[in-house]
């Protein structure tokens, strides 16, 4: 921001806006009653969401939520920032390529000019991982934490992964920048939030594999493509497992052997 030739306003990170998002605090009864709220505001109001483990969920549930949360804990100091910033609305996505995070809250500036002179232009996403949302509460039975706190349905983890997204997008607001493994992020999250850590244990597809489908990486594994039956072992499991099969035309491994890599969907896979 110290670029002479980039203008830039009054408004934006700083000591004021850090002082209003500190000021938020709730105990934790208060936490449970506003979050409920929210909760039973996406039942009555979501077109897809009609139980707490929804099957078909859209990016205007996220919209949804995010007036919700900014409503009930941010007293809609996110909503006020973000125009001042010129960076509203923010986009949200789903992705089923997030495997490991729950989700991620990305900040982006870019140069652009306005009036015929440069400015930061600064856009905001907030990407939250349907994989993982999926994959918990379906075959996968027991507990689910996130941030700390047990999640009794797939709406409530989508809850807790929102609001650590939420505190990210806060973060960047009033300091321009964040990061959930310093003090600052969890003095926040334990204010707003009452969370616990910035942890979650959803089901990810490793584990999902596991439950469902039996197989695990090491596992010694056949699968046919193209009327040819191969044999391998699992060395990953993503969205997909990857199988790698022992070939001359293959790659070297560290143990003197060379193997072709296959990306396999779990269901094609026979353990044997
Ligand atoms: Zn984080």
């Amino acid at each position: 921001m110290s670029d002479p030739t980039v203008a830039s306003d009054a408004s934006g990170p700083g000591p004021e806006r850090q002082a209003r998002l500190f000021a938020l605090l709730y105990s934790a009864a208060e936490v449970e009653e506003r979050s409920r709220r929210i909760y039973e505001a996406m039942l009555s109001q979501s077109p897809q969401i009609r139980t707490g483990n929804f099957t078909v969920i859209g990016t205007d549930d996220l919209e949804r939520l995010f007036a919700g949360y900014d409503r009930e804990f941010f007293r809609g100091r996110l909503g006020e920032m973000l125009l001042e910033d010129g960076a509203h609305p923010i986009a949200f996505r789903l992705s089923r390529r997030l495997v490991r995070a729950a989700g991620q809250t990305i900040r982006q500036v870019q140069r652009v000019q306005r009036a015929g002179r440069p400015v930061l232009k600064v856009d905001y996403e907030i990407t939250v991982s349907a994989t993982l949302l999926y994959n918990t509460f379906q075959h996968v039975d027991r507990t689910v934490t996130v941030g700390g706190l047990v999640c009794g349905d797939r709406l409530e983890a989508l809850q807790r992964i929102f609001e650590h997204e939420l505190l990210h997008l806060a973060e960047f607001l009033g300091w321009g920048r964040s990061n959930c493994r310093a003090a600052n992020f969890h003095a926040l999250s334990r204010r707003i939030f009452a969370h616990e850590g910035a942890y979650h244990d959803l089901v990810t597809p490793r584990e999902e594999a596991g439950v469902a489908f039996g197989i695990h990486v090491g596992d010694a594994v056949s699968f046919e493509l193209d009327g040819v039956r191969h044999h391998g072992r699992v060395n990953r499991i993503t969205r997909r497992a990857t199988v790698l099969v022992e070939d001359p035309r293959g790659r070297l491994y560290s143990d003197g052997k060379h193997y072709l890599t296959f990306y396999v969907p779990l269901g094609l896979l026979s353990k044997l």
